[in-house]
């Protein structure tokens, strides 16, 4: 991510970082959060930024947990420096307004606190409530060529973007169509967690005959594994194959 997040400073911004939000989202590796930093920080911008420290600080101070980023985002707006207002409430967050035992009695927001005023710190902000989980069932195959290049996909749905995968017979967790390949051999199972999806993978070789939409898969020379991005599942399968 961050080689491609300089390659797209260098080809579409000259070499310079963009000073807005909105320029910084387009850069890959930069999501909200660092967008804001980058851009309030390093610019000054009125842009948020809104880390745990804050989600507790904005929602204790306003009485609501309900929009932290729209809280943030009213703070910034109304400040004179943006830049210090933002590493003040983070700072406020990990030093004064701690999640137990917040330092009400030295903070300099506790006249204007509801959470104090109301008797509501210890409420706020509420815990959130954890996603359930998802058993999947996924069949990944190795398919190599006459020279034991392994054919490999480049995501680009929601999770594990632009990394390099092995073709998969699910679009349960990944985006890319199923290859419509023909298992050869069973090499094992294993088990892997990704957010909140508990995965068994089942490795099979396979043939490469039926491959669809070529132009997404890539032959990845053994050898050059180490230099491909590909999330960690991917490699937990290369060594149940033994190739790694
Ligand atoms: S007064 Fe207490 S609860 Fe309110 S922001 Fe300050 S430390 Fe947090």
């Amino acid at each position: 991510m961050l080689r491609a997040g300089a390659v797209a400073v260098m080809n579409r911004f000259g070499g310079n970082l963009p000073t807005s939000v909105e320029e910084l989202l387009t850069i890959p590796g930069i999501g909200r959060y660092t967008a804001g930093a980058i851009a309030s920080i390093a610019f000054d911008a009125r842009a948020p930024i809104v880390d745990g420290n804050v989600t507790r600080v904005v929602a204790r101070l306003f009485g609501d947990d309900d929009d932290p980023w729209g809280r943030a985002e009213s703070l910034v707006h109304a400040c004179e420096s943006p830049r210090a207002l933002n590493q003040a409430l983070m700072e406020l967050g990990a030093l004064i307004c701690t999640p137990r035992n917040p330092s009400c009695l030295v903070c300099p927001l506790r006249t204007q606190c509801v959470a104090v005023a109301t008797g509501r710190v210890d409420e706020l902000p509420r815990p959130k409530e954890k996603k359930a989980t998802r058993e999947l069932n996924i069949a990944l195959y190795l398919i190599r060529d006459r020279r034991g290049r392994v054919l490999m996909r480049r995501e680009s749905g929601p999770l594990m973007n632009d990394l390099y995968h092995l073709p998969h017979g699910d679009t349960s967790l990944l985006t890319g169509k199923p290859l419509n390949a023909t298992p050869r051999q069973l090499l094992g199972t294993f088990r892997h967690t990704v957010t909140t999806r508990k995965i068994e993978f089942t490795v099979f070789t396979a043939d490469a005959r039926g491959i669809r939409n070529r132009g997404e898969y890539e032959w990845i020379d053994v050898s050059e594994m180490s230099e491909v991005p590909h999330p960690s599942y991917v490699r937990k399968a290369l060594r149940l194959a033994q190739v790694s």
